[in-house]
């Protein structure tokens, strides 16, 4: 089944974007509050998908995404920010989201969106299997891990796509056109923004000092390169 959380507390958006999830083919699961969220996610682990939104009453959308990040990396996360919270959208993908949706927003847009990260969550068919090793990291495409000095670093399914296109692609500067189109997908109509900032947090995540970032460099004006 193909199951998807929504979290929005105003009805009337909640039920506009289960309508149009149904339609497009998924099985939706609602909750209006966060806490009601995360006891909706226990009950059904194998949802692929959140989609959850920021002002809530009680813990909002942030805390919620945390929570779940706490214990599991390989659910999407799409966060429902207000148009001209900018900041939203940096703070959400930090906390561990994958992609955010700016209200108000096309029943097109939201489905595209929900599709592009079912669809790597789900887990594609592994065309290659086996490991990547470029000390001190390790790269399992079987199971989708990363190790650094024999260490798991957890990851996201964006940053584990995002760390395999540089793996396979060594001392080589791949633009952030190149990277949006690879790990989100062609049809994918956001911003190269979130390139960005996925690469922050991924640099957090591996790099000795994010000040001085070695593995992960930046090719200014253009995009990222990985070699080291
Ligand atoms: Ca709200």
């Amino acid at each position: 089944m193909k199951k998807v959380l929504v979290l929005e507390d105003e009805a009337s958006i909640r039920s506009f974007i289960v309508i149009n999830l149904r339609r497009g083919g998924y099985d939706v699961i609602e909750a209006e509050s966060g806490e009601e969220a995360l006891e909706r996610l226990k009950e059904h682990p194998d949802t692929k998908v959140a989609l959850l939104d920021i002002m809530l009453p009680g813990i909002d959308g942030f805390e919620v995404c945390r929570r779940i990040r706490a214990t599991n990396s390989r659910i999407g996360i799409i966060m429902l920010t207000a148009r001209s919270q900018e900041m939203d959208k940096v703070t959400g993908l930090m906390t561990g989201a994958d992609d955010y949706v700016t209200k108000p927003f096309s029943p097109a847009e939201l489905t595209a969106r929900v599709d592009a990260l079912f669809r790597r969550a789900g887990g594609e068919p592994v065309v290659h299997s086996g490991e990547i090793s470029q000390p001190p990291f390790l790269l399992n495409t079987r199971n989708r891990t990363l190790e650094k000095n024999g260490v798991r670093i957890k990851l996201t399914q964006v940053e584990y796509s995002i760390m395999r296109y540089f793996m396979e692609n060594p001392g080589k500067a791949l633009s952030r056109e190149e990277i949006l189109d690879t790990v989100w997908g062609r049809d994918y109509f956001g911003e190269l923004k979130i390139v960005d900032v996925n690469i922050r947090r991924l640099r957090l995540k591996i790099e000795d000092n994010v000040q001085n970032p070695v593995y992960i460099t930046t090719v200014w004006g253009y995009g990222y390169k990985w070699g080291f």
